[in-house]
């Protein structure tokens, strides 16, 4: 919030108490709204919460750590860009699961405002909803998520390659649940930006290996550039 402030757009904190299988737990998501003139919108989101992981140290710096770090830069960023659509930047609380994973026990942020977004008619000036979540890795493989818009996974992609980039993003389809998924029911465009490959057989993922030295500059530095260079492309 401090960091936010005094960015000088419109922060609005949506509280809620999400409804958890370890009962009512409140929960904030973070919306800075930089208004634009054109009546349309892009949403860049990630989470900023991290999972609570019983008996283990759990750090967090690339689940929920560079995500956070990540959205904080593109604020500042889109700050000072210039722009036609409303630019949204959306920091979710409860992506994690309380529990185990399932449809009912995650993104329970996302889900939040993506209901409000309906009520409030925001959903329906949305252009795009670009979701980044696990992209500090310093092994950096972008997935192509099945569930995302293929349009915008395709346009994603291009960008990258015209930035000499290509190598970071795997051409492979496949499905990942993320934050983004809470959006896609209501026909959203939606694109989520994940590196799901995180150590050997996964072993950084959700233990306390994950730690800010598996991290590098350079891979935020790859994924701010290529959003920032889709973004540009889809305002007019
Ligand atoms: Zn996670």
């Amino acid at each position: 919030m401090s960091q936010l402030k005094p960015l000088g757009g419109q922060l609005t904190v949506d509280s809620f108490n999400a409804q958890t299988p370890n009962g009512s737990v409140p929960m904030a998501n973070l919306v800075l709204r930089f208004p634009g003139t054109s009546g349309r919108a892009i949403a860049v989101t990630g989470h900023f919460d991290t999972k609570k992981i019983p008996m283990v140290h759990f750090l967090g710096a690339n689940d929920g750590g560079s995500s956070t770090g990540f959205l904080l830069e593109f604020a500042r960023v889109a700050a000072r860009m210039p722009h036609h659509d409303d630019l949204y930047v959306v920091f979710f609380d409860g992506e994690e699961a309380v529990g185990e994973w399932t449809d009912r026990d995650s993104i329970y942020g996302s889900k939040h405002l993506a209901a409000k977004w309906a009520s409030d008619g925001t959903l329906a000036h949305l252009k795009a909803l670009i979701n980044v979540d696990m992209i500090g890795d310093r092994d950096l493989d972008i997935m192509n998520d099945a569930n995302s818009n293929a349009g915008l996974v395709q346009q994603m992609q291009a960008v990258a390659d015209k930035l000499g980039y290509g190598k970071y993003f795997i051409r492979e389809r496949q499905g990942i649940e993320d934050d983004h998924m809470a959006f896609a029911p209501s026909g959203v465009n939606v694109l989520d930006i994940i590196d799901f490959t995180y150590g050997p057989n996964n072993a950084y993922w959700h233990t306390a290996q994950d730690t800010d030295d598996k991290l590098s500059a350079q891979s935020f530095q790859v994924v701010g550039d290529v959003v920032l260079g889709l973004v540009r492309d889809l305002d007019h």
